[in-house]
C-alpha cells in the first residue's frame, strides 16, 4: 500500500456513478417469485399431499415422509423450469454462516443417456459431510458424520445470480448421533417448547380452542457501505471487517446530518436492488433508513414465524454482502467497524401468539385487566430476571464486545424496559389488586389542519438491551454480524421455562381452592416480588446506572470473556435440558464453538495489528522522519534554524509504536493455557490492551506524519466521500 494508490482510491470512488436503477416492478409480480411456495405446491401436487405438506406446515403436524418423493418431484420441475441444475442443502453451523452443499440432478443411465432425478430420500437427508465446521467435540473423527435434513417449514427457493440457478432447500445439519450441530434445530426445538407450555397456559386460563402457538421475528438490521476502493486498499477491513487504525476525523458524528438524511443515489439503487431480491425470495423488506453514523444503514422487514424470519435474515445479510459487491461497495456487517463511530447492532423484535389468541403480548386497552397478556408479559420478566446472564451470553462475540460493555449502547447489563403504563400496572400487582391502567389520551399539536393523533401509552427507552414495544420485546443487544437463532433460542427457552412454572403454580393455588383470577393474581404477584429488579425504565448508559443495577444485584458481563462462561453453569445447562432444547453435550459444545471464535478473532486481529504496525505504518513514517530531519539538517544552510522537536516527538512515537508491537508479538506466542476460559481471559486482558495501545501511538502518528505519507485511506475518506 502506497500514498498513491490511496490517492488513486480517492478520485476512482469520486468518480463513480450509480449504477442504472432497474425498470421499477410491480410487487406482485415480484413477490415470491422464486420460492416454492404453499400455492406452488397447490397448483403442482396432488391434493392429499398438499394437505399433509400444509398440515405440517401450518399446525406443526407431523411430516408424513411417505409424500417427499412427491414433493421432490415437483420441486425438481419448478427449478428445473427456471433453469436449475443444482439443488443444495442449506444449512446453519455455529458459526454464524449460512452453508450449502450443491449436487447436480443428474441421473446417469445404464444406457450413458442422463435424466434429471431428484428423489425423496435426497429431499430428505443430506450428507455433506461438513467435518471441517467447528462442532465443540461433538463429532470426534472416526464417528464424523453430518447430515442434513429437511424442515419443511422453511420454505425452499431457487437462488438466482448472474452465476446460475441452484435450487436451495433449508435443513438442520445434525451429527451421526443425532446431536444439532447448528443454530436452526435448537430453534425448532424451542419453538415446539414454548408452543407446548403457552398451549398448557392458554387451557388453564379457560379457552377450550388453542392453536399451535409460534414465535414471531423482525430483525432490524444496521450496516455500514464503505465503497470497494477503501476497503480493499484496508487490509484491517479486508480481513476483519474493522479498522485496527484510524485517527477520528475532525467531523464525525455529531451534528447528526446523516441520521433520517436523505440516502444518497448510489446506495439508494443498491438498496432497491437488495429489496427487488429479497421480494423475489419471499422476505418481507418494509423499512429503510440513513442510520445515524456516516455511512451507516439500517434494513427492517415485516416480521414472521422465527424459524423462517431466522433463516430470511441469514439470507439478508448474504445479499447485502453480494449486491454491496455489484455496487462497488463492501457491506460491513461488523458491530465496531470505525472507533469512536457508532457501532451496527441488530434489533431483534419478538412476540409469541397463534391463530386462535392472536399476539399473546398485545397488552390491548386496558392491560391491567388483560389476564393473558399480563401472565405472558410477566413470564417474560421472570425469565430475563432469571435468565439475564444467559441473554447476555448469546449475544457475546469477538466484535460486540466493542458496542455491549463498552461506553455504547446498549449496556451489557440486561434489564427490562416496560414503558410506565405497564410498570405502573405491575406496581399495583406487587401491591395486590391491579386496578387501572393509565391512558396515554391524545395528542393535540395545536394546529387546526394537523391531526389529533392517540399518543402511544408507553415510551421509547433507546438505551435498555431488552424493551417492550407496543406487542413485542426488543432484544438490542444482538450483534450485526450475528446469526438470531440463538436471541430466539434464548427467549423461547426462558418463556417456555416461565410459563410451565407459572402454570405450575397457578395449579397449586386452584388445588388450594382458588379460584382462576386469584390463584394468576397471587403468581403474578409472586413473580413481581421476585423478579422487579430486573424492569429499568432510566437511562441504561449512565454511571448511576451501573451502581444500582450492581444493588440489584444483576450482573454486567463486560466481555465475551466473562459472559459465555456462563453456558457451563449449573443453572443454565438444567434450564436447557428441562426444556428439552439442548443437552448438556450439545450445550457444552456451543461454549466451545463460541469461545475458540473468541479466541481466533482477536488472535487474528493481534497478528494483523503486528504485521500492518511493522509494513505500512512504520515505514511511511520512517520515510517521513527521513525527509523531516533532512530538511531540519538542511535548515541551517538556509540561515533558518529548524527545532528539532517535531523530528525527536515523531522518532520517539515510532520506538514506543515498535516497543509495544515487540510486546504485542512476544504475548502472542503464548499457548499453554489452563482452561479455555483463561485463553479467553488473556485474549481479553492481555492481547486486546495491548493491540489498543499499540493503535494510540499509530493514530497519534497519523496526526503528525505528512498526508502525502500516509498509505491508508483515512477515515475521513471513507466516511464521507462519495
Ligand atoms: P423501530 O426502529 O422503531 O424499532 P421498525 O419499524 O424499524 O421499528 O421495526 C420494528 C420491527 O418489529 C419490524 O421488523 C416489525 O415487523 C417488527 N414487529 C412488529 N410486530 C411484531 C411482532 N408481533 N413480533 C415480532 N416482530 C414484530
Ligand atoms: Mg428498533
Amino acid at each position: 500500500m502506497t500514498h498513491e494508490l490511496r490517492v488513486q482510491a480517492v478520485s476512482q470512488v469520486t468518480d463513480r456513478k450509480p449504477l442504472p436503477p432497474k425498470v421499477p416492478q410491480r410487487l406482485e409480480a415480484l413477490w415470491a417469485t422464486d420460492v416454492f411456495t404453499l400455492s406452488k405446491m397447490q397448483a403442482s401436487l396432488p391434493k392429499d399431499v398438499y394437505k399433509s405438506v400444509k398440515n405440517t406446515i401450518q399446525t406443526s403436524g407431523k411430516l408424513d415422509i411417505s409424500i417427499a418423493g412427491t414433493v421432490a418431484a415437483a420441486m425438481k420441475d419448478w427449478a428445473t423450469a427456471k433453469g436449475a441444475l443444482y439443488y443444495a442443502h442449506v444449512f446453519y453451523p455455529m458459526t454464524n454462516a449460512t452453508a450449502e452443499k450443491h449436487d447436480g440432478f443428474i441421473s446417469v443411465q445404464s444406457d450413458g443417456t442422463v435424466i434429471t432425478e431428484f428423489t425423496g430420500k435426497v429431499l430428505v437427508q443430506g450428507e455433506p459431510d461438513g467435518s471441517s465446521f467447528p462442532n465443540g467435540g461433538l463429532r470426534s473423527t472416526f464417528e464424523a458424520r453430518g447430515y442434513t435434513a429437511w424442515d419443511v417449514t422453511s420454505p425452499a427457493y431457487v437462488m438466482a445470480t448472474d452465476n446460475g440457478v441452484t435450487l436451495c432447500i433449508p435443513t438442520v445439519f445434525i451429527s451421526w448421533t443425532g446431536e444439532a450441530l447448528d443454530k436452526k434445530t435448537p430453534l425448532l426445538r424451542s419453538n415446539a417448547a414454548m408452543n407446548k407450555a403457552a398451549t398448557r397456559m392458554l387451557k388453564l386460563l379457560g379457552y377450550s380452542e388453542v392453536a399451535p402457538v409460534n414465535s414471531s421475528c423482525g430483525a432490524e438490521q444496521e450496516y455500514f457501505l464503505v465503497d470497494a476502493h477503501f476497503a480493499h486498499s484496508r487490509p484491517d477491513l479486508l480481513l476483519t471487517g474493522r479498522t485496527l487504525f484510524g485517527k477520528p476525523p475532525a467531523k464525525g458524528q455529531q451534528f447528526d446530518d446523516h441520521y433520517f438524511g436523505a440516502i444518497p443515489d448510489r446506495v439508494q439503487v443498491f438498496m432497491q436492488d437488495v429489496e427487488e431480491t429479497m421480494y423475489r425470495l419471499g422476505i418481507p423488506a418494509k423499512t429503510r433508513h440513513n442510520e445515524v453514523a456516516p455511512g451507516q444503514f439500517e434494513l427492517a422487514p415485516f416480521f414472521e414465524a422465527a424459524n423462517v424470519a431466522s433463516d430470511h435474515q441469514q439470507l439478508t445479510m448474504t445479499i447485502l454482502k453480494s449486491t454491496a459487491k455489484k455496487h462497488g461497495f463492501v457491506c460491513l456487517l461488523h458491530e465496531k467497524p470505525f472507533a469512536g463511530v457508532n457501532g451496527s447492532g441488530k434489533h431483534v423484535n419478538w412476540s409469541v401468539g397463534n391463530a386462535t389468541q392472536g399476539n399473546l403480548l398485545d397488552p390491548g386497552d386496558t392491560p391491567h385487566s388483560n389476564m393473558q397478556f399480563l401472565v405472558f408479559c410477566g413470564a417474560v420478566i421472570r425469565g430475563v430476571h432469571k435468565y439475564g446472564p444467559l441473554l447476555r451470553a448469546v449475544v457475546a462475540t469477538a466484535s460486540n464486545d466493542h458496542r455491549l460493555g463498552a461506553n455504547e449502547a446498549p449496556p451489557a447489563i440486561i434489564s427490562v424496559y416496560l414503558g410506565t403504563q405497564l410498570e405502573q400496572v405491575y406496581q399495583q400487582i406487587s401491591q395486590g389488586q391491579p386496578t387501572s391502567s393509565a391512558h396515554a389520551g391524545v395528542m393535540e399539536l395545536g394546529v387546526d389542519t394537523l391531526p389529533v393523533f392517540p399518543k402511544d401509552p408507553g415510551d421509547r427507552n433507546r438505551t435498555s438491551p431488552f424493551a417492550f414495544t407496543g406487542n413485542r420485546f426488543e432484544f438490542r443487544a444482538v450483534g450485526s454480524g450475528q446469526s438470531v437463532s440463538g436471541p430466539l433460542v434464548a427467549m423461547n427457552t426462558i418463556l417456555a421455562d416461565s410459563l410451565t412454572w407459572m402454570a405450575d403454580q397457578i395449579e397449586a393455588e386452584m388445588g388450594k381452592g382458588a379460584d382462576l383470577s386469584a390463584a394468576v393474581r397471587t403468581v403474578l404477584k409472586e413473580v413481581m416480588d421476585k423478579h422487579s429488579a430486573v424492569v429499568f425504565g432510566g437511562n441504561g448508559y449512565s454511571e448511576e446506572w451501573h451502581k444500582l443495577a450492581e444493588e440489584r444485584g444483576l450482573a454486567n458481563l463486560r466481555t465475551t470473556a466473562d459472559a459465555l462462561p456462563v453456558l457451563k453453569s449449573d443453572s443454565i445447562e438444567e434450564l436447557f435440558s428441562r426444556v428439552g432444547v439442548l443437552t448438556p453435550v450439545e450445550l457444552e459444545s456451543r461454549f466451545e464453538v463460541y469461545a475458540e471464535q473468541y479466541i481466533l478473532a482477536i488472535e487474528v486481529e493481534a497478528k494483523l495489528v503486528v504485521s500492518m504496525t511493522k509494513t505500512i505504518i512504520y515505514p511511511a513514517a520512517v520515510r517521513y522522519l527521513s525527509e523531516l530531519s533532512a530538511a531540519i539538517a538542511n535548515s541551517k544552510a538556509i540561515g533558518i534554524e529548524m527545532d528539532k522537536a517535531s523530528a525527536e516527538s515523531i522518532a520517539s512515537l515510532m520506538q514506543l509504536m515498535m516497543d509495544t508491537v515487540s510486546k504485542l508479538t512476544d504475548a502472542s506466542t503464548k499457548h499453554d493455557f489452563a482452561s479455555v476460559e483463561d485463553h479467553m481471559q488473556y485474549a481479553s486482558q492481555t492481547l486486546r490492551p495491548l493491540m489498543d495501545k499499540v493503535r494510540e501511538y499509530a493514530d497519534t502518528l497519523e496526526g503528525e506524519v505528512a498526508d502525502d505519507f500516509w498509505p491508508l485511506p483515512t477515515y475521513q475518506e471513507m466516511l464521507f466521500v462519495k
